[in-house]
């Protein structure tokens, strides 16, 4: 499996607008963080999570060049303000709808935002097109199971996402915008080749983990590699390698990481 970070900020991206305070250091490129949506090939598959409002740029610059399925976490502005741009890969599709999968919070917010895409068929050519799907205990595609599990995240429920390649038997957690870790996603993760965790800052936070909270979460689910997203300006790349033990790394726009 590959995982590619697309984008690793929080709902402001670093650096922010109009604003002269950042904590980290912005001459390290790696402290650049447009808002977060990943990439994840698995059996072949080209399964993209979420399209932050940087989509269509995050496809240039990671020449993601196909999409088979798209997986929404939530309905949040970060996470869905890009999905206009799937009209290129609807393009490639030979004109017919991109899947899409997500709780009912999340379809009803992409109904909302995109009423003319919802079709089998876009409209005009060049057009985007949606067919949503609810997505349940599991997605099975070929080759690979995509276990999934909700977890608190202010007045919603985000979709956590347990990547299962048949033919490698790797697993990959995909756990972003996430108050608290509940025990069903701790077990689907447990001992996973890779593990994704939401650590928006040092600070506690209602809504987002903290850094020492998805550290004791990564401990816990004894993930081989875990790399931290959904960063604010607070979170400095070469600090937080210099602090964190070695399995452990803050991710970055661009990142590939390879199971
Ligand atoms: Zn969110
Ligand atoms: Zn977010």
């Amino acid at each position: 499996m590959e995982l590619i970070f697309l984008g690793t900020g929080t709902s402001q991206g670093v650096p922010m607008i109009a604003f002269h305070e950042h904590k980290c250091d912005l001459n390290n490129p790696k402290n650049w963080r447009t808002r977060t949506s990943a990439h994840v090939i698995a059996a072949g598959l080209h399964i993209q999570i979420d399209a932050a409002p940087e989509f269509r740029l995050q496809c240039i610059s990671n020449k993601i060049e196909k999409i088979d399925y798209f997986i929404l976490t939530h309905g949040h502005s970060d996470h869905v303000m890009g999905m206009d741009d799937l009209r290129r890969f609807c393009d490639q599709r030979d004109s017919s709808a991109i899947d899409v999968y997500s709780t009912d919070e999340g379809l009803n917010r992409v109904a909302e935002i995109y009423p003319y895409a919802i079709m089998d068929k876009p409209r005009y050519k060049g057009y985007p097109a949606f067919r949503l799907n609810l997505i349940g205990d599991t997605l099975e595609l070929p080759g690979v199971t995509i276990h999934t599990t909700l977890m608190p995240h202010g007045s919603l429920q985000v979709l956590g996402l347990l990547f299962h390649e048949h033919g490698t038997g790797h697993r990959l957690a995909y756990y972003t915008d996430c108050k608290d870790v509940p025990s069903r996603a701790r077990k689907l993760a447990h001992g996973c080749e890779v593990m994704v965790l939401d650590a928006l800052r040092y600070e506690e936070h209602p809504t987002h983990l903290t850094l020492n909270e998805a550290l004791a979460v990564s401990a816990e689910c004894g993930a081989q590699r875990t790399f931290l997203t959904h960063m604010t300006h607070h979170m400095d790349y070469d600090v937080l390698c210099k602090r964190l033990p070695a399995h452990i790394r803050p991710a970055y726009d661009g990142l590939r990481v390879s199971t």
